[in-house]
């Protein structure tokens, strides 16, 4: 598959951001990630779409999802302007699936399979290079320049209290989507657990061999 326009889904910490970078540079597709646009956005007065929060930071902080209107617009936009894509981070429930499907069709939605117990080791672990927006793990993928280490920041919402409600939210609100795709047909599993560069040749095969 020459330009793929795909999902990448799977709950926080499965891998989304590591394989899509790994996908975007392969393919030479736009990595499209609300997760990202949201946090450059964080203090975006949305107190006008008669929302809870006035901002996209109250619900982030506490690892609740962001109002659908928001999002929709910040996706509808990237993808009018990209041929191929990985969407990472949305869509996380079937609301916003619904109004996916009405922006543009789909080569694939590819799913990355974790534990439970591996995802929250794996969350409180992530650090972010600010510079590069590269992504390590204190453990798992430390990088190798001390000066690189020391600029490492951790994300506001990595902590054991806010993982624990994300991994709910997605169970409550993104494992349908997961089923959708599913039923419909489109999803392909891999195994996330598997290290990095595993997960990656599988990532690799499966859009290769989508047609
Ligand atoms: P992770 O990498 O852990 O999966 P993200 O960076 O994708 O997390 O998302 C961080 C936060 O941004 C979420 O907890 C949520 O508050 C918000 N967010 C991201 N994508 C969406 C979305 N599609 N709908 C609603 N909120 C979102
Ligand atoms: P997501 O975008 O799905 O939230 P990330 O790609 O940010 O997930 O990965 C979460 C954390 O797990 C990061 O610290 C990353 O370095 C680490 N990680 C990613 N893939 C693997 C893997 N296959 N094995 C071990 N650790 C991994």
């Amino acid at each position: 598959m020459a330009q793929p326009r795909m999902l990448i889904l799977g709950a926080p910490g499965a891998g989304k951001g590591t394989q899509s970078a790994k996908i975007t540079d392969e393919f030479d597709i736009d990595h499209v990630t609300t997760g990202d646009a949201l946090r450059a956005n964080k203090e975006m007065d949305i107190s006008e779409m008669d929302t809870e929060y006035d901002t996209p930071r109250e619900y982030m902080d506490q690892g609740e999802l962001v109002p659908d209107e928001v999002v929709n617009a910040i996706v509808d936009e990237a993808l009018s302007q990209a041929d191929g894509f990985v969407l990472d981070g949305y869509p996380r429930n079937l609301e916003q699936a619904d109004e996916l499907e009405d922006m543009t069709d789909l080569d694939l939605a590819l799913y990355l399979d974790v534990s439970e117990e591996e995802l929250v080791h794996r969350l409180t672990g992530r650090r972010l290079d600010p510079e590069t927006g590269d992504i390590y793990h204190v453990e798992y993928n430390p990088p190798e320049d001390p000066e690189v280490e020391d600029r490492l920041e951790q994300r506001e919402d990595d902590t054991e209290e806010t993982v624990k409600e994300r991994l709910r939210v997605f169970r409550e609100n993104t494992e349908p989507v997961i089923d959708h795709y599913e039923d419909e047909g489109s999803l392909e599993r891999v195994d996330g657990e598997q290290a990095p560069e595993d997960v990656w040749e599988d990532v690799k095969k499966t859009i290769e061999n989508t047609d």
